[in-house]
């Protein structure tokens, strides 16, 4: 498979009365053609904000993306202009963000949202448009597609307005997807559904898709790559099934053993002790070496990086240093 899209060394920065956040923090990794990459980790440990400097929405005086390159198909993505990065977004890589609510445009209909990017990147006459937007509605799988084109966001369910959200996305036919946690405000019925058109889509169009989730059963069924990141940093990265059966970085091995498991009745389900650190007090150390039970001296004054730990898979743990193995 061809490399689609390719992040080397990301670091992006928020500037704050208190400090710099570092969000993302030397963050490289890639995505290929028909591929589909879950990035997973708690909440605040830089999922969004890679997506989000991506997709070129990472704006001063706020935030900045501070180093790195986001090559997609050989162009620099953070040298392009703001007209050219406009342009890419919508047409080859799109994304769905998690509250569909708050992305629709309230005082608009449906058919109309759905129009907007159809009459400003693919040149479509209102007639074409309109046409092309029932279509797509049809095509996410509701039903009424006349009726629901000329319906106010807050006449739908969150459900169909997720849909709506991915018809819109793919209208122009996106090489990327990025999907930031598309399904966690849904049920898990519509919640399946979801995902199951994501996957009629890539596999008809051989789009990739980037899916940012914290839920590892979405992982399990959508992932064929996985990068686990945690305060702003890849500690872990895999094949899924290899990273599944064997996970080695002490945080992934955490969240997978806090994943409840049918026909398995515990009294309690387990949880990470402790809590992401604040990243305004991050030091020269791993950043998880106060939630990990494997914590060594070494682990409090050095940050491990990321090395090969087996076939396809690279984890950023002392425990896997040769020098420490063979101490
Ligand atoms: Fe735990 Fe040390 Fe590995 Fe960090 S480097 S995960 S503290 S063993």
């Amino acid at each position: 498979m061809k490399d689609l899209i390719q992040i080397n060394h990301l670091s992006t920065h928020f500037h704050t009365e208190n400090g710099t956040v570092k969000a993302v923090n030397d963050v490289s990794f890639r995505v290929r053609e028909g591929e589909t990459v879950c990035i997973v980790g708690e909440s605040g440990c830089g999922k969004s904000v890679t997506a989000m400097s991506i997709m070129g929405l990472v704006e001063e005086p706020g935030g900045k993306v501070v180093d790195g390159q986001i090559h997609f198909e050989g162009r620099d993505l953070l040298k392009l202009s703001k007209n050219e990065l406009r342009s890419l977004r919508g047409n080859e890589i799109s994304m769905i963000f998690q509250e569909p609510m708050s992305s629709l445009n309230p005082v608009l209909k449906i058919g109309q949202q759905i129009m907007e990017p159809l009459l400003v990147h693919q040149k479509l006459s209102k007639k074409e448009a309109r046409k092309r937007a029932i279509e797509l509605i049809e095509k996410v799988g509701i039903s009424r597609a006349e009726q629901i084109a000329d319906s106010y966001p807050h006449e739908l369910s969150g459900g169909m307005l997720q849909r709506i959200m991915i018809a819109i996305a793919i209208s122009g036919n996106p090489k990327l997807l990025i999907a930031d946690e598309p399904t966690t405000a849904l049920d898990v019925t519509i919640q399946a559904q979801i995902l199951d058109i994501l996957r009629q889509f890539k596999e008809q169009n051989n789009m990739s898709i980037m899916l940012i989730t914290h839920d590892l059963g979405v992982v399990a069924e959508m992932a064929d790559y996985v990068i686990v990141m945690y305060a702003g940093k890849i500690v872990e990265e895999g094949e899924v099934v290899q990273l599944f059966q064997s996970p080695k970085h002490p945080y992934t091995q955490g969240l997978l053993k806090s994943k409840p498991i049918i026909n398995q009745r515990t009294d309690e389900l387990y949880s990470i002790p402790g809590q992401v650190p604040n990243p305004l007090e991050l030091t020269e150390s791993c950043y998880f070496h106060d939630r990990c039970q494997h914590c060594m001296d070494i682990c409090r004054t050095k940050q491990p990086v990321l090395k090969e730990v087996g076939e396809q898979q690279k984890a950023a743990c002392w425990l896997y240093e040769e020098a420490l193995v063979h101490a």
